[in-house]
């Protein structure tokens, strides 16, 4: 007789969840986890910390930028950075704590310890073997660096030492211009850094609609951050209190030096499966050292499964949280499912940037007739209201049956926005539907409503 139903080896987003829908559907569940705190990397170290310091230097900005003209007039606050991080701090302990609430609840057991599967139906935490009938891997992903640099957390650090430096730098440098690197760019830039970023593509936020890509850029630029595109990097050399970042540019192959206070490495991130000891288990991995699962998240060795970070697609806590409900559903023995085509991606950036779907790129190589309905946040009067009118929601809708197929919105709130454009996507919505749905006045919304009126006869305020 197993200890356990299930046990999780992970309490991120992806573990957590799957381990509270388990719990709610009668599955005597356990999750394994060897830091302090519950909520993986997504709660400690990723999402909800960077939003704190996105929402202390956006109102920064906010007061040093847009009070005066708004007629509020005075001193710009100054920044008390030890209080700036204590509030971090807290924001990322209330959350950690309702996991931690919510795993009582629900009578979750949390194995203290980091897991490894010596068998299958077996799970390892420190001296005790634990026995289970099903074991999801959980297990995340962790900064990937690129040849020539090393992150020392010191002069060169990840994601998670530009959380929690001693000091703002003055001279930043990026690496990659993705999700992270912008993000976290803005925070210093905004804290009064020199941020460069370099890009090895020649566009930023790889993968994005093109439309979106030049307008953040040209924003964010606006914001004090230099891009240098088409910019492979070399290599990074430290002193105790410098360092430089060497690049080659690829379209003639010039190297140049860049001097930096800090380097943040922000080149992607990559499964992290250490210590679980699949190799001797068998268990097969892509060729991205991903674990390798099928449609319902099974492994080839039976009773264990893999989602999140850990498995391939998107590294969102959002699509693991996602895998993890329905795993468990699955475990249930009722029939868990993840519509991969919905699946929005957000950049937290002023202004937000928000995605879902096809792009007209993936459409032009699938070969398939679309129409597009753009609508700017100039003629939008909220947006103007809070100097966001730059903007716009992008929809794309087939050709023919005005099914929406994918929206790109960069403009304020885009990433609950977007929410709008997913439902209807669920629901096989055409951009008329859409048009057709009364939205509040005045809203940001409405720009999603004549964003699908520009599929059809036109918009109203363009
Ligand atoms: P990313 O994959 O988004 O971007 C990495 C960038 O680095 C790419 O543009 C790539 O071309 C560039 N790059 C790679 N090698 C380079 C080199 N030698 N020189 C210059 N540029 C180089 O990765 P990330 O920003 O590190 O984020 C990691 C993961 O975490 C992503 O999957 C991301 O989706 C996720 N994440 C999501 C959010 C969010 O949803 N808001 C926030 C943070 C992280």
């Amino acid at each position: 007789m197993a200890n356990y139903d299930v046990i999780i080896i992970g309490a991120g987003p992806g573990g957590y969840v799957c381990a509270i829908r388990c719990a709610q559907l009668g599955l005597k569940t356990a999750v394994v986890e060897g830091r302090e705190t519950l909520g993986g990397t997504c709660l400690n170290v990723g999402c909800i910390p960077s939003k704190a310091l996105l929402h202390a230097t956006h109102s920064l900005h906010e007061a040093e930028h847009n009070f005066a003209k708004m007629g509020l007039k005075g001193k710009s606050p100054s920044v008390d950075w030890a209080q700036m991080q204590a509030y971090k701090d807290d924001v990322v302990a209330q959350n950690t704590k309702g996991i931690e609430f919510l795993f009582k609840k629900n009578k979750i057991d949390w194995l203290k310890g980091w897991g490894s599967i010596p068998a299958p139906g077996q799970v390892r935490v420190g001296d005790e073997v634990h026995e289970a009938r099903n074991i999801v891997i959980a297990t995340g992903s962790q900064s990937a660096s690129i040849p020539g640099v090393e992150i020392d957390e010191n002069r060169v650090i990840s994601s998670t030492g530009a959380l929690s430096l001693a000091k703002p730098p003055k001279k930043l440098v990026v690496i990659g211009a993705g999700v992270i690197g912008l993000e976290m760019g803005s925070v210093y830039a905004r804290l009064g850094a020199q941020v460069t970023v370099v890009e090895y593509l020649d566009a930023i936020t790889p993968g994005m609609d093109k439309d979106v890509q030049k307008t953040l850029q040209r924003i964010l630029k606006k914001q004090g951050l230099e891009f240098i595109l088409g910019a492979a990097v070399q290599g990074v050399t430290t002193t105790k209190t410098k360092a430089k970042v060497t690049y080659q540019l690829t379209k003639d192959g010039t190297q140049a030096v860049l001097d930096a206070d800090l380097v943040l490495v922000a080149t992607g991130r990559k499964p992290f499966t250490d210590g679980l000891g699949l190799d001797a288990l068998g268990v097969k991995l892509t060729d991205r050292g991903q674990v390798a699962t099928d449609a319902h998240w099974a492994t080839n060795i039976a009773g264990i499964y893999a989602i999140g970070d850990a498995i391939e697609g998107p590294m969102l806590a959002h699509k693991a949280e996602d895998e993890g409900m329905a795993l468990a559903e699955v475990l249930a023995g009722k029939a868990g499912h993840v519509n991969y085509a919905v699946i929005p991606g957000v950049i937290y950036t002023t202004p937000e940037v928000a995605s879902v779907g096809e792009t007209e790129q993936t459409l032009k190589d699938a070969g398939r007739a679309y129409k597009v309905g753009k609508f700017s946040y100039m003629g939008n009067a909220r947006a103007k209201a809070v100097f966001q009118g730059e903007g716009f929601v992008k929809i794309l809708a087939d050709k023919d049956t005005d099914r929406i197929l994918g929206a790109h919105i960069i403009g304020p709130a885009a990433g609950e926005l977007i929410h709008e454009i997913c439902v209807a996507m669920e629901f096989g919505a055409s951009a008329e539907d859409l048009a057709l749905t009364c939205h509040a006045h005045p809203t940001w919304s409405e720009a999603v409503r004549e964003a699908a009126l520009a599929c059809g006869d036109g918009a109203i305020h363009a």
